[in-house]
């Protein structure tokens, strides 16, 4: 061996499945292993991760390119290294590919692996009293309440619903200091302060239960949390977590994006003396950075963030916790399509520490898991703090008169019900998954639908904003008054959305205010804490929204839950319905009756006789009942859990090209299928949309009773479809464990 240079693997960002020897200018070992490289590749300058040193390479060394350290050790530890090998084999993404998903974008960038300013403030060294005495603003006396524990990072205030003007008023009175926060070099679990800054509320029976059993667990295991909304597993995580920090080991919590709110990052920033770290949609690209090296450097503790926080190095892992683990902002829709829940519970296993995951409705791959003995399930069955569950009735919509409201969405009897309990002082949560004024739009005449130009979808009407929006790529067009065929001005809307029922309610409770919450009313995290702070302070009594509103709020008061519109959810092509439908009813009711009163939830239906609306309002029948229902079908009609899939994707703006190149493949597949046995496959057919975004898309279904035959038949895909070399405007993709039909 040469001892001037070393021989390294490293994983480009391409799409190829495997990693390129280079030479690094200098003599290193494993400790590099994960470090960042500067390589040409392809004529192109790029960031690769080097996989390997040492390499055995079979041709003349003199002929290797030189790679440029950017590290001088790894910076992605072991364990996500391992992680990403295992994703990139399970999914059938080229690793270096892998590697780029799972950096902060600064770090892919090829920027120091070291801090920037980091805003912080601080009490004035001399306070004046007199001035702190004359301050009336709330949010200016919790700011000064927070800092008297010390220095805080301005990320923490704002994830905390603190607004920056209230700062800003403050250091200009002279009494909080705006500074750069000297960054420690002191690890979490080296400081002497108490590992709890708050006295925990004491657990009630089954939360003990679940602490004790979780907290005895030191080596790899997978827990389901199964506790009803409301139930306390929040609580459980943080004692839990407290348990291992005291053992010095650090946590990391996975959570829906819709989650994290400043309630959500006030428990944990409130109960812990330990610095927490976030990663989520609302941080900079430096934030991003920052929290890495916090945790990658033991600064912090615990790591609270979305899908890609998983990829964070943590030294000292000691548990993974996932809460809504249901939920499908864990699955990644693009690029490296993988299943947060799969990879988490693989780096539990590589750490060889405890996972925990968290839901009110369990994903039926979970409870499957259960029952195959591979999951222990912990049931928390009553609501922590001695809340009562809602009481569940059927609105029968064909006994009730064709009213104006109900042409809008709402039943006369609804419309009673919602003024008997506001008129009591009560909230009310009204729940309709589908935004804008109409569905669509129809000439009267003629009978032309508007539809987007650029995909097969209906555009839907926006009033207020007097357009027609298309909500599967977002462009827009200005609100037609006529009929472009035939010129007829009578347009017809059809369906409604939550901007007509806000209008609706608006017109009928004049004096009650109404909150809409949807992506369209609410933009910012701020818009939103106004609406959820005027429902808090009873200043609305009406609320009405989408999914946003349907996970991870508390409303005390809310006494009653309406669901609009359940039967547009009961007949879908997609397997998964059923499971969906099941999962959000479960909890947007779960929202109702948080305080001291009973609360109930109201569904409008025409189909008083479907089975699931009938399980969902019967009390001996819980969500985990209908679960295995349902998984019972899926066992009969052989659909995952109890068989592998993936799709091949396949989509160019060529109509013909894709097809052509989808069709061969499938010929090709063809004589190669029969090497497999219990494999089936698809002919090619085009999605639901074919045409979105002015691109045309096809794909076959391939199904497995087995999860090796299918990894085994990917492989060979993969040799047949070169990615690297598709044909021009050709795109394709492998998409395993698919969570929504294409
Ligand atoms: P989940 O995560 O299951 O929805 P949370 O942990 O958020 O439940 O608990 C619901 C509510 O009950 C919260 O307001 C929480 O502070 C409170 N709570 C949880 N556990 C207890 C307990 N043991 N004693 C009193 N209140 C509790
Ligand atoms: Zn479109």
């Amino acid at each position: 061996m040469n001892n001037t240079y070393t021989i390294v693997n490293v994983a480009v960002n391409r799409p190829l499945f495997k990693e390129f020897a280079y030479k690094v200018e200098s003599l290193i070992g494993e400790e590099c292993i994960g470090a960042r490289v500067q390589v040409n590749f392809a004529h192109n300058n790029q960031v690769g991760v080097i996989t390997k040193i040492n390499p055995p390479i079979n041709f003349d060394e003199s002929k290797l390119k030189v790679a440029k350290l950017l590290d001088n050790k790894g910076i992605i530890s072991d364990d996500i290294i391992k992680t990403l090998e295992f994703g990139s084999k399970y999914y059938q993404y080229p690793l270096g590919q892998c590697f780029n998903v799972a950096m902060p974008k600064l770090l892919r960038d090829g920027q120091k692996f070291s801090y920037e300013d980091i805003p912080a403030l601080k009490l004035a060294s001399t306070l004046d009293e007199s001035k702190v005495a004359k301050i009336k603003s709330l949010e200016q006396k919790q700011i000064l309440e927070i800092l008297k524990t010390g220095a805080v990072k301005r990320k923490e205030l704002r994830e905390r619903g603190i607004s920056s003007a209230s700062e800003n008023a403050l250091i200009k009175k002279g009494l909080v200091e705006l500074f750069n926060l000297e960054v420690e070099n002191q690890k979490f679990f080296e400081s002497d302060k108490p590992v709890l800054k708050e006295e925990p509320p004491a657990p009630n029976f089954e939360q003990q239960n679940a602490i004790l059993i979780i907290s005895h667990q030191e080596s790899f295991k997978t827990f389901l949390l199964n506790g009803i909304t409301g139930s306390g597993k929040t609580e459980v995580y943080l004692r839990v977590i407290e348990n291992v920090l005291k053992k010095g080991k650090a946590v990391l919590i996975l959570v829906p994006e819709i989650s994290l709110t400043p309630q959500t990052f006030d428990r944990f920033y409130r109960r812990f003396n330990v610095p927490v770290s976030s990663m989520h949609s609302a941080l900079s690209d430096r934030e991003r950075l920052d929290a890495y090296i916090d945790m990658a450097t033991s600064k912090s503790g615990i790591l609270i963030g979305t899908r890609t926080a998983l990829f964070t190095p943590i030294p000292n892992l000691g548990l993974i916790v996932i809460d809504e683990e249901h939920d499908s902002s864990f699955k990644q829709s693009d690029t490296f399509r993988y299943h947060a829940r799969t990879l988490a519970i693989m780096r539990g296993k590589i750490n060889n520490c405890p996972v925990v995951l968290g839901s009110a409705t369990p994903s039926l791959e979970t409870i499957y898991n259960v029952q195959r003995g591979l999951f222990e399930k912990i049931d928390l069955t009553i609501r922590a703090g001695g809340a009562l569950l809602p009481k569940f009735e059927l609105i029968d919509l064909r006994n009730e008169p064709l009213t104006d409201g109900l042409k809008t969405g709402l039943c006369e009897s609804l419309e009673n019900e919602i003024g008997d309990e506001t008129a009591k002082g009560n909230q009310v949560l009204l729940f309709l998954n589908r935004r804008g004024y109409a569905h669509h739009l129809v000439c009267h005449l003629c009978g032309h639908v508007f539809t987007c130009p650029c995909c097969d979808n209906f555009l839907t009407v926006h009033k207020k904003n007097q357009r027609l929006q298309c909500h599967v790529c977002e462009n827009f067009f200005p609100l037609p008054t006529k009929c472009p065929e035939c010129g007829n001005e009578e347009l017809v809307e059809q369906g409604f959305g939550t901007e007509q029922v806000c209008e609706y309610l608006e017109h009928r409770y004049p004096d009650i205010g109404v909150e809409r919450i949807d992506r369209d009313s609410v933009t910012t995290k701020s818009q939103l804490e106004t609406k959820l702070k005027r429902i808090r302070e009873g200043q609305s009594q009406i609320m009405l929204g989408t999914q946003m509103l349907a996970k991870g709020h508390d409303f005390p008061d809310v006494t009653l839950v309406g669901i609009l519109d359940v039967d547009s959810s009961l007949f879908s092509d997609d397997f998964r319905s059923q499971e969906n439908t099941a999962q959000l009813l479960t909890q947007v009711s779960g929202r109702s009756g948080r305080g001291k009163k009973q609360g109930r939830v109201i569904i409008q239906t025409h189909h008083t006789d479907n089975q699931l609306i009938n399980q969902l309002i019967d009390p001996n029948c819980d969500y985990l009942t209908i679960a295995n229902g349902l998984l019972e079908a899926r066992k009969n009609m052989m659909l995952p859990p109890y068989t592998s899939q993936a799709f091949l994707l396949c989509n160019s703006a060529n109509r013909d090209k894709a097809f052509s190149f989808i069709n061969d493949l499938s010929f090709k597949l063809s004589s190669i299928k029969s090497k497999f046995a219990n494999l089936a496959i698809t002919s090619v057919m085009s999605d639901k949309m074919e045409k979105v975004q002015n691109r045309y898309h096809f794909h076959m279904l391939v199904t497995s009773l087995e999860r090796k035959t299918l990894s085994a038949f990917l492989i060979e895909v993969r040799k047949l479809v070169s990615l690297d070399s598709l044909p021009n405007d050709v795109r394709f993709a492998i998409e395993v464990d698919p969570i929504t039909m294409y």
